[in-house]
């Protein structure tokens, strides 16, 4: 589909593009505010239809060995590959993101394709003689149905998050795209199909919180994966687990970036820099307090400088709607009547040319902030640095701690010493030392903790697998020996 045409989205199901029986809302881009398309909001019936389509796909998927069950990824792999300037341009398109960082979120979901493709040799079992003639055996086995409910900012990278995985380990899987991007998601739907996935084993179902709860309710469906906001995650983890299905939720973030007084300066600058305004601040990861230590205050100033000098547009993408721009702008007005300082006001920079009617703001950057300012506590989901002065390392990591939030934290520093003191202490789950957007590559597991995370486990690398499997434990016996013990 080129990423110009204006097309209605519709539910997968099975093989075939159906739309939902709700109501159809119309989409704009973010970038000009000009129509993209429109999708229709799924009930309880979408979901019932999609359902049927997995239940009669999945027994001979699930008896499927997993070395074949890899071969339709590895196609799927080699078809995102090939429409990848396209599939970024939708992403792109739809998101505000720019198209370099489109097509970036496309090829970290590819690590996680290359991590699933790899299952059949990373993830062997184990079997042990655990007495005399009797083997205990892992066997790894699916879960069923299982679903995927997803936010807007990764059109692309957090579905394949998820299915890749899932798919692999032998579920059926049914995707809920946010409903802000649903063309990347419908694209992604007509990739799998044409990679021979057998109809039904990878579903699409659109629509907003009424379809996720369908989703959970129905009884057929045993686990979930969720990201999205803090409240969201909350309340999916609360009402799937209350019915005694698996649910791993991700939610949202307010990391801390700590530099410390022998920072290197240009790495650090760039890497703040980077960190905030990357996909316009719209990342579970994006850098949000800057906690600078003593004389690391001098860094403050470039990054204003750097972070200024940024061409929205070409170097930084739009806000995904209205509702998000008025949100940041609020934020904004907030700060300044707690008493904080603008360095760089987002509000005072112009859409780029042509782009008039798209969400458009700038980097800004906040000084002079104090812990309890609403600037320094919720998260704003923008291009936006709030940045707090502290006199010690320890000072610094007493703000990382007591926040609600435990997605990631970063040290710049040069000392091996202080990077340990803060890697050890700090309390998120993912930290980064003199990296601005600490996200763990593959195999490693991707996930924070507190707040940022409802559920045991993570959602990528071996935390992926945990969550879409059972281990079954078999227990066998061929002969009795004579020298057989009580276990035997
Ligand atoms: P969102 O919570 O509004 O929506 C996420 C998904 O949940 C969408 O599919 C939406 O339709 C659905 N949803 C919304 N409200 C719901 C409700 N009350 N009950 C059930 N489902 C609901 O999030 P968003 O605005 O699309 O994404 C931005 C948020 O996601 C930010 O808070 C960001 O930090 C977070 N996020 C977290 C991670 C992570 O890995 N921790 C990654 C990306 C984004």
């Amino acid at each position: 589909m080129p990423a110009s045409e204006v097309r209605h989205c519709q539910n997968l199901v099975g093989q075939d593009w159906r739309s939902a029986v709700g109501p159809r809302v119309e989409l704009v881009s973010p970038w000009t505010g000009k129509p993209t398309g429109s999708v229709g909001l799924s009930s309880a019936v979408d979901v019932a239809e999609v359902v049927e389509a997995a239940r009669a796909a999945l027994p001979a998927w699930a008896r499927t060995p997993i070395k074949e069950r890899v071969r339709p990824l590895t196609r799927f792999a080699e078809l995102v590959q090939k429409n990848a300037a396209e599939l970024s341009a939708i992403a792109s398109l739809e998101s505000g993101k720019t198209q370099s960082e489109a097509l970036a979120g496309l090829q970290r979901g590819l690590e996680v394709v290359e991590y699933a493709q790899s299952l059949p040799n990373l993830d062997r079992g184990g079997a042990l003689e655990v007495s005399r003639g009797v083997t205990c055996e892992y066997r790894r086995e699916p879960l069923g149905i299982v679903a995927g409910i997803t936010p807007f900012n990764f059109p692309a990278m957090v579905p394949m998050w998820m299915f890749p995985i899932a798919l692999t380990l032998g579920n059926a899987f049914i995707l809920k795209p946010s409903e802000k991007v649903p063309l990347t998601a419908c694209r992604l739907g007509e990739l799998l199909l044409e990679a021979g996935y057998e109809a039904g084993l990878f579903s699409i179902v659109h629509g907003d919180r009424s379809a996720v709860e369908a989703l959970i309710d129905h009884p057929e469906i045993r686990a979930y994966g969720f990201v999205g906001s803090t409240p969201a995650a909350r309340a999916v983890h609360a009402r799937a687990t209350a019915l005694g299905k698996r649910a791993l939720c991700l939610g949202g973030a307010k990391n801390h970036l700590i530099v410390a007084p022998d920072a290197d300066d240009s790495l650090t600058v760039k890497a703040v820099v980077d960190s905030f305004t990357g996909c316009a601040g719209q990342r579970c990861m994006a850098a949000s307090v800057l906690v600078v230590v003593g004389e690391a205050s001098r860094v403050v100033e470039k990054v204003v400088e750097s972070a200024a000098r940024l061409e929205l547009g070409r170097e930084m993408g739009a806000l995904i709607d209205r509702a998000a721009n008025e949100r940041v702008r609020r934020g904004l007005e907030r700060a300044e009547q707690e008493g904080a300082k603008l360095l760089l006001d987002g509000r005072a920079r112009s859409a780029p040319a042509g782009c008039e009617g798209g969400n458009w703001i700038g980097p800004s950057v906040i000084d002079g902030v104090t812990p309890r300012m609403e600037c320094a506590e919720v998260e704003l989901f923008g291009p936006v640095l709030s940045v707090i002065h502290v006199d010690t390392v320890d000072d610094a990591l007493r703000l990382d701690q007591s926040s609600p939030y435990g997605n990631a934290t970063s040290i710049f520093t040069r000392s091996g010493r202080v990077a340990r003191y803060v890697a050890e202490r700090a309390t998120s789950g993912m930290i980064g030392v003199n990296v601005g957007v600490p996200v763990p590559r593959d195999p490693f597991s991707f996930g924070g903790t507190k707040d940022s995370k409802f559920g045991h486990g993570d959602i990528t690398g071996p935390g992926g697998v945990e969550l879409w499997s059972n281990l079954k434990k078999i227990t066998s016996k061929w002969s009795v020996s004579e020298d057989a013990n009580w276990m035997s």
